[in-house]
């Protein structure tokens, strides 16, 4: 379904961003991964599935580094078709002892990268006259928890930023969504898991449980496979006229 597209997704040498960049493989598209660690190991991933890979280590917290990502994409490949802003961190703490330079590290990395890769992407795609932009929010774009404020400010804005690039592209071939997952299981939420468990003394498969119980309802781990499929939806012909939404999928937390 894309072959001969590219897909350049923030932040996929781990977690999610592997799991959608993998996903979009399958359907063909060349793949430019990013994020920090191993990047060896997923370009292979990626490539079993019959695809070309590609790197760039830029830190998406550094506007000039993102603009020297999209250049090399494009460099490789011809085109940048399909952006999924994914790359984002964590820090749980309350406003009071929220560390300034936390705040800031959160809403570079989770919110203004998406800003940046966005409007460098947008001009090849509208000349085309077709580009898919997924940006991973999180539930906490359309609800809040306490001790997540940057993060939660991040999502929403991410959310609000969807809408916009959605409204400004809605007479073309481009479209925006947003992807908003409840709990997976990914380095980012096994830290979260690891706090708990040493903060209530048990283990870490009661802090998993206790995890799950406290916000969704299904009590089980959304994966980086079915959020990879929701992205592929986006990306297909089906999903023509689907534009700015902001879609959970959350084991009904969002529900409640
Ligand atoms: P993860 O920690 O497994 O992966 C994060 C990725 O981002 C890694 O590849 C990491 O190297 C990269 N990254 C971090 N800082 C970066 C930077 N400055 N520049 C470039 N790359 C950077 O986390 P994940 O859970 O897969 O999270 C991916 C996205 O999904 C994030 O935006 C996160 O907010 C969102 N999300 C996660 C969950 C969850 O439960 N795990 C839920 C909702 C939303």
């Amino acid at each position: 379904m894309l072959k001969g597209k590219t897909a350049l997704v923030t932040g996929s040498t781990s977690g999610i961003g592997l799991g959608i960049a993998k996903a979009l493989a399958r359907q063909g598209a060349n793949i430019v991964l990013n994020g920090f660690g191993d990047a060896d190991g997923p370009q292979a991933q990626v490539r079993e599935l019959g695809v070309k890979a590609a790197y760039h280590g830029a830190d998406m917290s550094k506007p000039a580094q993102i603009e020297d990502m999209m250049k090399y994409a494009a460099a490789q490949f011809g085109r940048v078709d399909i952006l999924v802003n994914n790359a984002g961190i964590q820090h749980v703490a309350r406003v009071e002892d929220f560390p300034t330079e936390k705040w800031d590290a959160i809403i570079a990395i989770n919110l203004s990268s998406a800003f940046h890769a966005s409007r460098l992407a947008l001009p090849a795609m509208r000349a085309a006259n077709w580009g898919r932009i997924v940006n991973i929010a999180s539930v906490h774009g359309l609800v809040a928890s306490a001790e997540k404020s940057a993060y939660v400010t991040a999502k929403h804005g991410l959310v609000g930023l969807t809408k916009v690039i959605a409204l400004e592209n809605a007479t073309t071939g481009v479209t925006c969504n947003a992807i908003c997952p409840g709990w997976v299981l990914t380095p980012l939420v096994q830290q979260q898991v690891d706090a708990r468990a040493k903060a209530n003394a048990c283990s870490n498969e009661e802090a998993k449980k206790q995890l799950l119980a406290e916000k969704e309802p299904s009590l089980q781990f959304t994966t980086p496979e079915e959020l990879g499929e929701l992205a592929v939806f986006f990306c297909s012909a089906a999903a023509n006229n689907t534009r700015g939404v902001a879609w959970n999928m959350d084991g009904g937390w969002v529900a409640q």
